[in-house]
């Protein structure tokens, strides 16, 4: 009788997210009695139960690496970092889940053919699930988008892209106590290496569930609740909750470092599994001696320009600002 009823109701958009992911999952149907393995053949029943599970075991990893780190309370005041790519879209599913007071914070770098695709889906996001939007862009901040200022510095793009993009971010964030960022395990393995090769450990000490080495009262503290979160677990839990999970990447991460390092890694977990795991729980046991370096070291001053936090005279966003004008 129940099940009659069952099959009768009308699919919601989750249940046809679900379904679909989980036709073509592995991941799911591994986690299934033998019976109930059959790609086509599983049953509504198997499906609903598949799915509770899968979504229960991912909001539960959130919650506990949120715990684990102290990284969020229900009397912040906190912004989502949010780009409308899948990584800050779950991060800002499940902040606002578990959290009252969230809004979400975009910022258009002015990346053509790409950047309006992403920004859009984040508006469609956060109407759909009634959360505040604020947007910021290099445009009205800079007078340019990022290719622009690229052809006008010569730096290299995602450098240029990140302290142009921390540093609007961190102008406009004055009134919140935490920034949640979407970083996942394999984002935080794959700095943790990139800082090794480099053999730059000041930004080394910045990486953990919080970011940055140093406190200072002009820095929100910007937070990872999805620091224990493989990239093929955020992407099943988009699936599960209908997030869409865009295909297209930034043109310019084709000539990321990051790069190498991915596919690097990717070879490394065929041979060690754990590999991603293992690379940030030894990060995590080193941190508080390369913190404690590094914070007894010269402290953070105020820029002299903008007068945001910067640890020299002058801070990175204000000479690119320089060269811009230049
Ligand atoms: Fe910016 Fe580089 Fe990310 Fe593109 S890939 S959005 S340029 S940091
Ligand atoms: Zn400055």
């Amino acid at each position: 009788m129940r099940t009659a009823k069952k099959r009768n109701r009308k699919t919601s958009s989750s249940d046809r997210n679900f379904k679909r992911y989980f036709e073509t999952s592995e991941t799911v149907t591994r986690n299934l009695p033998a019976s109930a393995r059959g790609k086509r053949a599983v049953s509504e029943c198997a499906q609903e139960h598949a799915f509770a599970f899968s979504a229960a075991v991912l909001d539960k990893k959130f919650l506990s690496t949120v715990k684990k780190y102290a990284l969020l309370s229900k009397k912040d005041k906190i912004a989502v970092a949010c780009s409308g790519g899948k990584d800050s879209s779950v991060a800002l599913y499940l902040t606002a889940k578990y959290f009252p007071n969230v809004t979400a914070i975009a910022i258009d770098e002015g990346i053509p053919g790409y950047r309006e695709e992403t920004l859009e889906y984040a508006r469609k996001f956060c109407r759909e699930h009634k959360i505040k939007l604020e947007e910021y862009s290099f445009r009205k901040e800079f007078g340019m988008g990022l290719p622009e200022i690229i052809r006008r510095t010569g730096g290299n793009p995602c450098t240029t892209c990140g302290v142009l993009r921390r540093w609007l971010l961190n102008k406009n964030l004055s009134g919140y106590d935490k920034v949640v960022t979407g970083h996942s395990m394999d984002d935080e393995a794959e700095a943790v290496l990139m800082n090794l090769i480099k053999a730059n450990l000041e930004e080394q000490a910045k990486l953990g569930p919080v970011s940055g080495a140093r406190r200072h009262e002009g820095f929100t503290p910007r937070v990872k609740p999805l620091y224990l979160l493989r990239e093929e677990e955020i992407i099943r839990y988009a699936h599960l909750v209908g997030i869409r999970v865009l295909k297209k990447s930034c043109p310019y991460r084709k000539n990321a470092f990051r790069l190498s390092i991915q596919k690097e890694l990717a070879k490394l977990e065929k041979e060690i599994p754990d590999a991603k795991l293992q690379i940030i729980q030894n990060h995590l046991k080193a941190l508080p001696k390369i913190r404690a370096y590094f914070s007894s070291s010269a402290g953070y001053s105020k820029c002299e320009t903008c007068g945001q936090p910067s640890a020299n005279r002058k801070c990175r966003a204000c000479i690119i600002v320089e060269k811009i004008n230049n």
